[in-house]
């Protein structure tokens, strides 16, 4: 019978996210092993978790992952339990495959630390590694990545291959810490297990949510169902994409994520409520004003709403401000402002045709798509210019020229 080559991919997979598929999918292509197992740690034994996930929990998300992949997940360390060393999996591994090839698999930081794993020479009798780069470690020529595999092979005749693929930069870490504070994940792990997370609120901080609901208002989970209760599904979703948006931009911008992405939730909350309704609850609340009446119909959504979410919700000035300009636009407005008005004209449901390059210029410099955004309302919208859009437009034209 011909040797078998194994694939072996131990990790935590706290949770599985789409740098690991992305691993797996480069490893499949460039070795093409007869069996690939995935091997999910019951404890890491080189590092302490804050917030380990349940056995079930992260199982479930690997078989959700990986149901179209030819990878069979292996419960050898969860069944062991304790802490889950790579030589006792490996021992346990070879009394079934004795004179099989196996290659594990392994990021780059777990390669520079290698000589810290528990009995690490065994390991390197018994497996071959196949090493990725990751977080800037790159396996370029004379670059420190290189430069260890040489060393261990030369030390310890360790058998170590670089697998050239794009791995996208994502971390369990950061998985957790986004989904603590209820933000969008779908940049860090595939959509049935963002799904799965959402719905079971794994990693979710409670703290976290007290902090956002004093500092804003609302938590972010709160504002995203107040979104989906309000709102038809078509406009819901829409509200949705734009606090991704405003999250990734904010992100981008180095200001807070969370407070756009409510901003990007609540924008539209009044959008689809009558005129009349809007006036009516306005005159409850005491906030009608001549200028309330002598609004366009289009914008009475965010001048009104604005206030409206102030009194009704009791949302934090900043997002009240926001959500104020977010129709028109004007001169000079806040970073939260422009993101909320950038990111209701880029969101990724918008499909005009020149959406994709706006999205990317919003990515790359904020003030240039807000000054692009103008000249689209006019140029190509033939939008009737308010006062506010004239100054707005005027102002980022002169920051552009400038
Ligand atoms: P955490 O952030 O909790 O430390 P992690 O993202 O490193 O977790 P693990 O499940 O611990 O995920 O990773 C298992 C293996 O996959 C490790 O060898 C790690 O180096 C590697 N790995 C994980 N993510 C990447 C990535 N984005 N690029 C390259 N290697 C990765």
């Amino acid at each position: 019978m011909k040797n078998l080559t194994l694939g072996i991919f131990g990790g935590t997979f706290n949770p599985i996210h789409l740098g690991h598929e992305a691993m797996i999918d480069a490893f499949l292509k460039a070795i093409a092993p007869d069996k690939m197992l995935v091997i999910p740690n019951a404890q890491p034994p080189h590092k302490e978790i804050s917030h380990l996930a349940t056995e079930e929990d992260r199982l479930t998300m690997l078989e959700l992952a990986l149901a179209d992949r030819a990878c069979h997940i292996d419960r050898r360390e969860l069944l062991r339990s304790g802490k889950s060393y790579t030589f006792e999996t490996l021992r346990s591994l070879r009394e079934e495959y004795p004179k099989d090839r196996f290659v594990l698999l392994v990021g780059a930081d777990s390669l520079l630390s290698f000589e810290k794993w528990v009995h690490f020479e065994e390991i390197l009798n018994q497996t071959e590694l196949a090493v990725f780069e990751r977080g800037g470690i790159s396996g370029g020529e004379d670059e420190p990545l290189r430069k260890e595999a040489k060393r261990l092979e030369e030390k310890y005749g360790a058998k170590i291959s670089l697998i050239e693929a794009r791995i996208p930069s994502v971390s369990s870490t950061i998985v957790r810490q986004r989904a603590a504070a209820g933000m969008d994940l779908s940049d860090l792990v595939s959509p049935l297990v963002g799904e799965y997370l959402k719905k079971k609120n794994l990693y979710l901080d409670p703290t976290e949510m007290t902090r956002q609901k004093n500092a804003y208002g609302i938590s972010l989970p709160d504002a995203e169902n107040l979104a989906k209760k309000v709102l038809s599904p078509k406009r819901a979703y829409h509200s949705l994409c734009v606090a991704k948006m405003a999250g990734q931009l904010a992100e981008a911008a180095g200001t807070d994520p969370v407070l756009a992405a409510i901003a990007g939730c609540l924008h539209d909350l009044y959008r689809e409520e009558s005129a009349e309704s809007i006036l009516q609850k306005a005159d409850k609340y005491g906030i009608v004003t001549v200028d309330l009446f002598s609004l366009p119909e289009a914008l009475l959504h965010s001048k009104a709403g604005s206030r409206l979410l102030q009194k009704e919700y009791q949302i934090c000035q900043t997002i009240c401000d926001a959500v104020d300009s977010h129709t028109e636009g004007a001169a000079d407005m806040s970073l939260l402002s422009e993101i909320l008005f950038v990111s209701d004209a880029v969101s990724e449901d918008r499909t005009y045709a020149d959406a994709p390059f706006a999205r990317e210029l919003a990515k790359k410099d904020l003030h240039a798509a807000t000054a692009y955004i103008f000249d689209y309302m006019t140029e190509t919208l033939g939008v009737r210019m308010t006062e506010n859009s004239k100054n707005g437009a005027a102002f980022y034209a002169r920051s552009r020229a400038k």
